[in-house]
């Protein structure tokens, strides 16, 4: 690699300052990996120890004055205005950072770090009673707490914008409002046009019993198909399954239930999809901020391509019942493709975000949005989230919840203080449609491809158009760069048509 040296010393200065934090936080990232798969039982209070230690470590490196002092004299530097491009998004995502990391005082960093993890404990108790009213007070403080934090990071917009923006740079709620509206009022027909086909997939025939060894030779074989490159990663068994690491070291891990092969499989085509983005970054790049990922949401938008678009549609199948077949040693022998892939494609109302399926998946994440959204502008308070959640669940879903363990208290990211975190799923699913749209038009035979097993032109698709464009852009200028339109759920609904109306004999 040749070194390229900028017109500015400093600006070398402040990359090499920055390659550090990188490395450091690999580190760290690579310790919570361990903490997960293969830590010995008694091992954790150690760890507990080094991960401290390791994000003190971290953050006094992040809020180093000496990068604040660098920004600004580059900035105020004679040849600063003749700088690359790519110069200056660096420079830009380097201060984005350090003024997150700097602007909150202190004593409101504690404050929050440690009522999130008492309200964590709180809610696991919650949940496991099913009474909200002991996360009540908690969640409270915790929503004062990212309110006040927000306003620090920036004191003239809205704290939920701005908490928007943290997750999904350049977004705020006048751009969510719009896509998610089109989205919701876009899905809920296709939805309920599914639920009342008088044509219904037998979902019994998933149910089967697979050892996690075979399980594992599955993945690793399915692995191979998506162009995940274990020469650079590493597929192991978790609880909660999570992609960790870039470039030469990405490791995916997965969930076997050996009385659910689903599990292990969509975990791994998805956890692959974002390992996938991750070994593709631009090597160019590697340890300066443009050579990260764009968003959280353009990475959802890599693990539901290939989870959803590619491993549950009718091609990819025609080519892998056979394989899956053979690898199952007769457990699989049975199966019928078209049985198969209708099995895979059940479009259910259901309570449970996580165990939705991907049609509906979305209206559980705006249900979590225009919640949060009421929360922050102070239209609702706390006290009257499981009435609010059990309204709109009925209303968008048609579920009844019976209790807040099946409500509200499902998930962890509001004890864990993550506001504005929803919507990159659902935002994932948009981006998605979008660059389907693209695709069909680039590559006319992508589908006819991946039947007989060829993801190679697909795969160098995302990499030449995704993955390698690093963060050079905002999600947002992304997407217009890639397929010339503006950000549109259209895309992704058309999608949804199209491949539902197939699985459910219906003209939508
Ligand atoms: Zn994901």
């Amino acid at each position: 690699m040749v070194k390229i040296t900028s017109k500015i010393d400093l600006y070398d200065q402040l990359l090499e300052k920055y390659k550090e934090i990188v490395l450091l936080n690999n580190i760290s990232l690579l310790a919570y990996w361990d903490l997960e798969t293969y830590i010995p039982s008694k091992g954790f209070e150690q760890r507990s120890e080094e991960v401290a230690l390791l994000s003190g470590i971290l953050h006094e490196r992040q809020t180093d004055p000496e990068i604040g002092q660098l920004l600004v004299e580059i900035k105020n530097h004679k040849e600063y205005p003749n700088l690359s491009a790519m110069e200056k998004r660096n420079i830009e995502l380097i201060q984005r950072e350090y003024d997150q990391q700097t602007k909150v005082p202190k004593d409101l960093v504690t404050a929050l770090a440690k009522q999130t993890a008492l309200a964590y404990e709180t809610w696991k108790k919650a949940k496991e009673e099913s009474n909200f009213d002991l996360l009540k007070p908690h969640l409270s403080k915790i929503v004062d707490l990212v309110k006040k934090q927000a306003s620090y990071i920036d004191p003239t917009k809205d704290p939920y914008d701005v908490l928007l923006d943290i997750n999904e740079p350049g977004f705020n709620r006048e751009i969510i409002d719009k896509l998610f509206t089109e989205l919701r009022d876009g899905l809920i027909p296709i939805i309920q046009a599914c639920i009342k086909s008088p044509k219904q997939p037998d979902v019994s025939i998933l149910k089967r019993y697979c050892p996690k060894s075979i399980q594992s030779d599955i993945a690793h074989d399915v692995a191979g198909v998506i162009k995940y490159d274990l020469q650079a990663g590493r597929i192991d068994p978790t609880a909660h399954p999570f992609t960790t690491g870039f470039y030469d070291d990405v490791r995916v891990t997965v969930h076997y239930d050996e009385n659910d092969f689903t599990n292990s499989f969509y975990g791994m085509l998805h956890e692959g999809g974002h390992g996938l983005y991750e070994q593709n970054l631009p090597v160019k790049n590697k340890y300066q901020p443009i050579g990260y990922y764009c968003s959280m949401g353009i990475h959802e938008s890599q693990s539901r391509f290939i989870e959803n678009l590619v491993g549950r549609s009718l091609e990819f199948w025609e080519f892998y019942l056979p394989k899956l077949k053979a690898l199952g040693k007769n457990i699989f022998d049975d199966l019928d493709l078209k049985q198969l892939v209708f099995a895979l494609n059940e479009v259910k109302s259901s309570k449970i975000r996580i165990f939705a399926d991907p049609v509906t998946y979305s209206l559980h994440i705006i249900v979590r949005y225009e919640i949060e959204k009421e929360l922050f502008a102070g239209k609702i308070t706390v006290a009257d989230l499981p009435n609010i959640w059990n309204q709109k669940m009925k209303e968008y879903l048609g579920v009844t919840i019976e209790n807040d363990a099946e409500g509200l208290l499902q998930d962890s990211h509001w004890p864990g203080g993550a506001f504005g975190y929803f919507p990159d799923y659902a935002l994932g699913n948009i981006y998605d449609g979008q660059l389907l749209w693209k695709i069909e038009q680039d590559l006319p035979t992508w589908r006819e491809d991946m039947r007989k097993g060829d993801l190679s032109k697909l795969i160098n698709w995302l990499i030449n158009n995704v993955h390698q464009k690093g963060n050079l852009l905002k999600p947002l200028d992304l997407i217009k760069e890639i397929t010339g339109h503006d950000l549109s759920p259209k895309y992704y609904l058309d999608y949804i048509k199209k491949e539902y109306a197939k699985f459910y004999d219906i003209d939508f």
